[in-house]
């Protein structure tokens, strides 16, 4: 199956999410000009979260999608909630350098509370997103399980909230029905759900609280002025106090300042139809989602209908594959041999925004314009804090939100023609490093 990623449409990606979404009733098209306190660009987890934040706050805010609500890697990604704000867990001292010993706290309970804030809209909100709980971290060697018990003992040590258990060889197929795995470490405050019923099921939140939020609107230009910013669009405009930009790995070069800090790279995952209860209890009988611990990672869950997820094949051309069941099966069924006559039904990907050092990147352009983005392949949690820190911010409550700025984030070396090319070199030595052990 081919797929395109036309940058500008009023259909969602064609995907298993976007063929069992229980909202797709457009959000309003912008005609004429508006005024609001705040205006976010970019309708992903990362904006919807923001303009969630400050609706509950009370302010005036407008979100202006290009495409639909959920069009981008938020609408489309593994389904994966997993904590955590950036750091590897099991190295102290990266987290101690990257953000200052006296912030590790902090920063280890926002890898908590970015998770939480998911927990307590879906159920405030009442959002129909085939929430569950449960993670299992897998391991394939013993290094894979040292890091594993590492990370664990760090998170413990400073106080994770939720339940987590070792699995050794005896029992990893109550969890996982495949013999790749030698143990590994269950996650209880974690877990899986329906991305893109999860985002619009916010926006809709957002919209009952207040804010504006439209579809098929792309902002062209940023006029940043003294005491207000004017976003662009084609026909019409927004004159904000405040802005987000919330564009992430689709923002193009709209604000080259940020494209040099992020790359985006595809990932790509395939559905198979429903299966059996029976085969489904039998290879995932937990339902828990589950990763692996290499670079070019598998990760997979089971469906509220009982497909099986797959997901995988990290891309860093900026060019999707030809043929993605192609290209993701075959590591499916090294996995699970039992899913070989499984019909696959859909497959599709998208792309995510890779910064250099694998920390969200948060900070300001100008005085009143925010950005966040960045999570590398970790960010339906994450993005959600990236969202109450930037409502902090712009009430006036800077400290975490400073943190966050305070990271260091290089750009990415070989400028715009040739930054792309050197990463998948370098990610092709990680692949190998993978393959060795
Ligand atoms: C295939 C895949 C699998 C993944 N799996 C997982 C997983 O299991 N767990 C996990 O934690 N993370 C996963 N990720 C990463 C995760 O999806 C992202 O980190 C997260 O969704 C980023 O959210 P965002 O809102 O910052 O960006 P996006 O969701 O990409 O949203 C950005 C939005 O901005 C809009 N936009 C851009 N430019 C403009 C403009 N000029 N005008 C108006 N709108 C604009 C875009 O149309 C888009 O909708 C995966 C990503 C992919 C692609």
């Amino acid at each position: 199956m081919r797929i395109r990623d036309s940058i500008h449409t009023d259909q969602l990606p064609p995907s298993y999410y976007a063929a069992t979404c229980n909202d797709t009733a457009d959000f309003p098209r912008l005609e004429g000009n508006i005024k609001v306190d705040v205006c976010v660009v970019g309708g992903g987890f990362t904006g919807v979260a923001t303009a969630l934040h400050l609706a509950e706050a009370g302010y005036d805010v407008a979100l202006v999608e290009q495409n639909k609500i959920g069009w981008g890697a938020s609408g489309r990604n593994g389904g994966q909630i997993i904590g955590g704000y950036g750091q590897s867990m099991s190295d102290m001292a990266k987290i101690n350098k990257s953000f200052g010993k006296k912030n590790v706290q902090a920063v280890l309970d926002m890898g908590v509370e970015c998770v939480d804030i998911i927990r307590d809209w879906v159920e405030k909100y009442a959002i129909d997103c085939d929430l569950t709980w449960g993670y299992f971290d897998a391991a394939m060697k013993p290094s894979d399980m040292d890091y594993l018990l590492g990370a664990m003992d760090t998170m413990q040590k400073h106080g994770y909230p939720h339940e987590q258990r070792v699995i050794g060889q005896d029992e990893v197929k109550s969890i996982v029905g495949s013999d790749k795995y030698i143990g590994g470490v269950v996650n209880m405050g974690w877990g899986h759900a329906h991305v893109l019923n999860l985002v619009r099921g916010e926006a809709r939140a957002a919209e009952k609280l207040g804010a504006r939020i439209y579809e098929d609107a792309r902002v062209s230009s940023i006029d940043i002025q003294d005491d207000q910013t004017i976003v662009n669009m084609d026909t019409c405009r927004v004159t904000a106090n405040h802005v987000v930009l919330a564009g992430n790995a689709y923002l193009g070069h709209l604000v080259p300042k940020l494209a040099s800090r992020v790359i985006p790279a595809g990932s790509y995952i395939i559905a198979t139809e429903p299966l059996s209860e029976e085969l489904a209890d039998k290879i995932m009988p937990k339902r828990y989602a589950v990763c692996d611990q290499r670079w070019a990672l598998d990760y997979f869950r089971m469906s509220a209908d009982r497909r099986m997820l797959f997901g995988g094949l990290a891309t860093y051309s900026g060019r999707h594959p030809s043929d993605i069941v192609a290209a993701v099966r075959p590591n499916m069924l090294k996995v699970f041999p039992e899913l070989e006559s499984a019909e696959i039904t859909h497959a599709w990907g998208g792309y995510m925004g890779i910064g250099l050092n694998r920390i969200p990147q948060l900070g300001r352009i100008a005085p009143k314009v925010y950005y966040a983005q960045a999570y590398s392949g970790h960010g339906v949690a994450p993005s959600h804090m990236s969202g109450r820190l930037i409502a902090e911010a712009i009430g006036g409550k800077t400290d975490r939100f400073d943190i966050m700025v305070g990271v260091k984030h290089p750009p990415f070396p070989g400028g715009r023609m040739f930054r792309q090319p050197i990463l998948a070199v370098g990610m092709a030595y990680y692949r190998l490093k993978d393959a060795w052990g």
